[in-house]
């Protein structure tokens, strides 16, 4: 088992980091400064060259420095067991990407560069609807799974197709009707193959989940999670054809529904991931902390799930959460974890008093100053 971890950063005209160098080290990497001087930006540009989008709501035309035309991220990493450099550049509301110089589509970085970010709009996954908990499923399978987009993709425009079909057999009654089935028998194959996966993917996580949460609890607290289908069933020992099966007959159960409300409602684009922390509902019942530490532990956890799959451990990043989090808490992040290259954000440096070994940086206006590295104390005889 390695970790990937990066050896040298070089970012120029991203957002308001005009351009800044930085050899991190393999363990604990600190960054702190008040607010609005680059701390988030920092780690969303860390978080791009996964290939993925922006954790923020943000548009392309927005990363580049104002009065600039181009920004770019350079990163050599150590990974896969070999050095590598993967070099991002952000142009014209565009990406493009090159991985050991070669080109290749920012989606293929998927997969080849590995991090894991948790920031505070994580606490969503917790307090709002299910839709952040399905969109984090799938943002963790398609980390292991790549392919797993396609079926996503193909899902939405199937999803589409039967739900404008439905709109129109319900205004026109009489209409032919077989047509539908033909959007109920694809709606199934790729329902089945998504449920699939996330159960699957579930049963992976949940024990990491709650393994971490102990943990950060302090043996306290006790997580644990479920899979909530729409369409109620033993997901996970179906096979393809019994599954498929289970799906079609719920939609033919479902269809007047459907057609009343001109959508399909049922699928697994109306699931859920159930958490519970001792037993009841984290979202209706769970405090501000343990809130954000049931999001944290779904981030950490999917690092573990990378770990697993690729043999790599993903760079974590870990924007701002030091503050709002106890001592116990605190502890656990900074000398807790396995072993991996962690960047964490903060505001001053009373966050991270308790931290054993790591570098630290105060950033300012997007630039890095007084660099601190933290060695052990050695104890006295
Ligand atoms: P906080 O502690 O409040 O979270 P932060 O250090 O994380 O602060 P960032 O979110 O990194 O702050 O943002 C720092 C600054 O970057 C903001 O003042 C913002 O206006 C600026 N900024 C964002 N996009 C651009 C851009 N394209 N060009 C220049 N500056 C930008
Ligand atoms: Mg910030």
């Amino acid at each position: 088992m390695s970790y990937l971890f990066i050896t040298n950063l070089s970012i120029r005209n991203f957002r308001n980091i005009p351009a800044l160098d930085l050899a991190p080290g393999p363990g604990v990497n600190i960054i702190y400064g008040d607010n609005a001087q680059g701390k988030t930006n920092l780690i969303e540009a860390l978080y791009l060259l996964t290939g993925q989008k922006s954790f923020r709501q943000t548009k392309e035309s927005e990363f580049v420095r104002f009065g600039e035309k181009k920004a770019q991220i350079i990163a050599a990493f150590s990974g896969g067991s070999r050095d590598q450099e993967v070099s991002l550049t952000l142009e014209g509301g565009k990406r493009s990407a090159l991985l050991n110089d070669l080109p290749l589509s920012v989606g293929e970085l998927t997969g080849r560069f590995f991090a894991v970010v948790f920031s505070p709009s994580e606490l969503s996954l917790v307090q709002d609807g299910p839709s952040q908990r399905r969109a984090f499923l799938d943002g963790a399978i398609t980390q292991v799974m790549p392919r797993y987009q396609k079926t996503m993709a193909d899902l939405s425009r199937v999803l589409f197709q039967r739900n404008n079909l439905l709109y129109d057999v319900a205004r026109h009654p009489g209409m032919d009707e077989t047509l539908l089935e033909v959007w109920d028998r694809s709606f199934a194959k790729l329902s089945y193959s998504i449920i699939n996966a996330r159960v699957r993917y579930l049963t992976r996580l949940a024990p990491f989940g709650e393994e971490i949460y102990r943990g950060i609890s302090g043996g306290k607290e006790a997580l644990s999670m479920a899979y909530q289908c729409s369409i109620p069933g033993e997901w996970g020992s179906l096979g393809e054809q019994e599954g498929e099966a289970l799906i079609l007959s719920a939609l033919e159960k479902n269809r007047r529904e459907d057609l009343k409300n001109s959508c399909t409602t049922i699928g697994p684009h109306r699931d859920d991931l159930d958490l519970r922390v001792n037993g009841v509902s984290a979202r209706a019942f769970g405090s501000q902390g343990q809130q954000r530490s049931c999001a944290l532990t779904l981030k950490l956890a999917e690092c573990r799930v990378i770990r697993e799959v690729s043999g790599e451990q993903p760079v974590l990043l870990l924007d701002d959460v030091l503050s709002e989090l106890d001592k116990t808490r605190r502890d656990y992040l900074l000398s807790g974890l396995a072993p991996g290259q962690l960047f964490i954000t903060c505001c001053d440096r009373s966050g991270f008093s308790s931290i054993r070994e790591g570098i630290t940086w105060r950033i300012r206006e997007g630039q890095l100053a007084a660099k601190r590295r933290i060695t052990p104390k050695k104890k006295k005889e």
